[in-house]
Order: structure tokens, then C-alpha cells, then sequence
């Protein structure tokens, strides 16, 4: 998966990124399907090593544009794996009184504790999207940001945190085919949102706070990883194995009962 890792210090052009790439998983939607199933029993053994083992930290992040299927990665990736040692954490537009705190207050009481895994649904990288694109703060605040979140996330790092960051890429003609989905089916119709047809006029600029973003902020401890995520079950597979391989090399192991199993004998 290393074809998808931002490397520390490089500049990333999203035009060169191609949305569509399924080079690592040429097999096709309906191999990928097997294999994404295969992920998830992986998934759910490490998730639950990692709950009993109870010291590692992982945290990631979901990033995209509107329709760009973040909430389809999440219900994929982690399907049949155990609720309880998982929490997702949605960041919105932030209430007046997270606005009253600095940009991280609300992030950090939301990051995993050990034997946990957190999956950010946007994120504080919200903070130099939105709020860069829209001018919600100004530049020399937001321009700062970048340096902040490096070391908020470095903090999460010393301490154990394992991050991954994920942008899910699709292409501006993918938003709309998904935009007209959602239109066009009635049961898809609470997922639109009129304001998104507002936000895809700002496409570019966007794309330039997004290249920006991943650019300063993929670093060796809280790597960016660009998803081709126009085909979604290629995308799964990606985030899946990403996710699978990182928990992997941890070598978590089953903690030492503090008992000698075979000298009890139950009446
Ligand atoms: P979906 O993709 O299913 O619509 P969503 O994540 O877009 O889900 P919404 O409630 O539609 O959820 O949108 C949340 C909105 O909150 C987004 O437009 C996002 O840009 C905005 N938001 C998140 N964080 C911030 C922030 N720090 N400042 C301003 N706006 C923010
Ligand atoms: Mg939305």
C-alpha cells in the first residue's frame, strides 16, 4: 500500500492521483469482494487482540469531499467487527461554544485510550479545509495550523497512538453521478444536502486546501495515504488493508494469565 503513502516533506498534485486506479487489486469488484471479507475477519482477530492486550492506541482519520463515502468506508471496513472497541467521532460545524476553545479542545477529548480504535469522521483537519476555503479564520491563524496539528499529533504519537489518515479521492464527475443518486432515490433523499451543491462550486479550492493539508501534514508518525476512491469497493479494500497490516506490525500479544490454566480444575 506504500503507493498510496504521502511521503513525508513531498508536495502532492491531486490531478497526477488517478481516482480510478485499481492497480494494486486488478482482480476486480467481484474478487475485491472476497477479499474485503477476508479483511474483515483479519480486522475483527486484531481489533479484539488489541482490546485484550489493552496497550496500544489507534486513531483514524476519514477524510473527503461531500459524497466521498466516508461513512461507506467506515460501515465496509469495519463490518463484524465488535462495537465495543470501536467508537466513531463525527466533527460538524463546531458549536458556539467550541468556538469559545482553541480547535483542538473538542479533538482531543475524542482521541482513543489504549486498547481502543477511534475513527474520526472529518476531523481537525476541518480546521484548514473548511474554515481555509470559506475564510471562517483568519489566514495568519489557520496558516499556523499546519505546525499545531503536526505536533498535537506527534504528542498522540509519543504516547502511543498509532495514526492513519486516509483522503478518500474522487473525481469531480463522481460527486455528481453520487449527487444525482441521491436525488434520484427516494431513500437517498435525507442524505442530500443542498448546501453540498454550494460547497462543489468551491471544487478547486478545495483541492488546493486538500493539497496543501496532506503536503505539510504526512509525517512519519501520521502518514497520509491518497485513496482512489471513485470505485468503492476498491477503496475498502485499500482503507482495509492499510488499517490490517499497520495493526499487524504492532505484534500485539494476548496478555500472561496471572493464573496456571491446566492447575484448575472446575467441579
Ligand atoms: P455526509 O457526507 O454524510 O453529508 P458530513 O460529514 O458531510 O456527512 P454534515 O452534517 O453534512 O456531515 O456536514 C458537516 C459539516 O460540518 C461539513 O460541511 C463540514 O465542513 C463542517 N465542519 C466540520 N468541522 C468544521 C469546522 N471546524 N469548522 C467549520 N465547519 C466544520
Ligand atoms: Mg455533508
Amino acid at each position: 500500500m506504500d503507493r498510496y503513502r504521502v511521503k513525508p516533506g513531498s508536495r502532492v498534485d491531486l490531478s497526477q492521483q488517478d481516482p480510478n486506479d485499481k492497480s494494486a487489486f486488478p482482480g476486480g469488484k467481484r474478487e475485491g469482494r472476497q477479499q474485503l471479507l477476508e479483511l474483515n475477519q483479519r480486522l475483527e482477530e486484531l481489533q479484539e487482540l488489541l482490546y485484550a492486550e489493552h496497550k496500544q492506541k489507534v486513531l483514524i482519520v476519514l477524510q473527503a469531499m461531500d459524497t466521498g463515502g466516508k461513512d461507506g468506508t467506515i460501515r465496509h471496513v469495519f463490518e463484524g467487527v465488535n462495537p465495543q472497541g470501536v467508537r466513531v467521532a463525527s466533527f460538524k460545524k463546531p458549536t458556539p461554544e467550541e468556538l469559545d476553545h482553541d480547535f483542538l479542545w473538542r479533538v482531543y477529548k475524542q482521541v482513543p485510550a489504549r486498547g481502543e480504535i477511534v475513527i474520526f469522521n472529518r476531523s481537525h483537519y476541518e480546521d484548514v479545509l473548511v474554515v481555509r476555503v470559506h475564510g471562517l479564520a483568519p489566514k495568519d491563524l489557520w496558516s499556523k495550523r499546519y505546525d499545531h496539528i503536526n505536533d498535537f499529533e506527534r504528542i498522540l504519537a509519543d504516547q502511543g497512538t498509532t495514526i492513519l489518515k486516509f483522503f478518500l479521492h474522487i473525481d469531480i464527475h463522481e460527486q455528481k453521478e453520487r449527487l444525482q443518486a441521491r436525488l434520484d432515490e427516494p431513500k437517498k433523499h435525507w442524505k442530500f444536502n443542498p448546501q453540498d451543491l454550494e460547497e462543489r462550486k468551491l471544487w478547486p479550492k478545495y483541492i488546493a486546501a486538500y493539497e496543501d493539508a496532506i503536503s505539510k501534514t504526512s509525517t512519519d508518525w501520521a502518514p497520509w495515504y491518497v485513496v482512489p476512491a471513485n470505485r468503492k469497493w476498491y477503496r475498502n479494500l485499500v482503507v482495509g488493508t492499510v488499517i490490517v497490516e499497520t495493526l499487524q506490525a504492532l505484534n500485539m500479544r494476548y496478555p500472561e494469565p496471572g493464573f496456571d490454566p491446566t492447575a484448575i480444575h472446575i467441579e
